[in-house]
């Protein structure tokens, strides 16, 4: 049922569908949600923010194109399962979150479960050390109102990344940035909400 609510939405990649199938989303929500895990909506988790809806994952992963030698950044890990899915397709990701308690129990999960290719940070990820990067992918899963340079130089050429651009409260179109020797190449993709992307880490837990 999983797989053909994505696919009857227009998910084709035959990857990307396998994995959406074999990663317990159950397990990345609250215990009282876990009836509602197969459903494509998005569910809260903690520190006031959410788990995407399994449609919009599993899209943003597709528009990726990930392959096996990629290494993958993610803005934003929430419960971790994003990073889950993207860690069964890419060689490594790096995951950051701002909130500690998120970022901890995501960390927690993904080593549980078997994620092993997978480090979860906890930082601000408008805002990183110089030294991470670059990588093949990047992809944002929070909403941000412009997409900072200093993402875009952390891309290789030939690197993609993914973020939902536009305003914090409301919609936001998920644009899809390719990064050539010449320059980069923008594509406006479909509208989304996600919660903002905020500066610096969390102050409370
Ligand atoms: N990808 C997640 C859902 C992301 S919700 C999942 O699969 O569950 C967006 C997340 O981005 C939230 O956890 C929020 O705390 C985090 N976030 C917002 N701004 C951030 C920033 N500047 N740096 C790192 N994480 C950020």
């Amino acid at each position: 049922m999983f797989q053909l609510t994505l696919r009857r939405r227009g998910i084709s990649d035959q990857a990307v569908l396998r994995t959406m199938e074999e990663v317990p989303r159950e397990l990345f929500v609250d215990e009282a949600d876990r009836e509602d895990a197969y459903r494509d909506s998005a569910l809260p988790i903690a520190c006031g923010q959410t788990i995407s809806q399994p449609f919009v994952v599993a899209y943003m992963t597709e528009q990726l194109q990930v392959q096996k030698r990629h290494r993958v950044l993610e803005i934003g890990a929430g419960s971790g399962y994003q990073a889950a899915v993207l860690s069964r397709l890419a060689g490594h990701v790096l995951t950051v979150e701002r909130y500690r308690r998120l970022a901890d129990a995501a960390r927690a999960r993904l080593e549980k479960l078997g994620y092993h290719n997978v480090e979860v940070m906890l930082g601000d990820g408008l805002n990183l050390p110089a030294n991470i990067g670059p990588f093949d992918r990047i992809i944002v899963t929070a909403a941000m109102e412009q997409i900072p340079e200093n993402l875009i130089e952390r891309l290789e050429v030939g690197g993609v990344l993914i973020a939902p651009v536009g305003p914090h409260q409301g919609v936001q179109t998920l644009i899809r940035l390719t990064r050539g020797e010449a320059g980069v190449e923008r594509k406006e993709l479909v509208d989304v909400r996600f919660v903002p992307a905020l500066p610096g880490v969390a102050r409370e837990l």
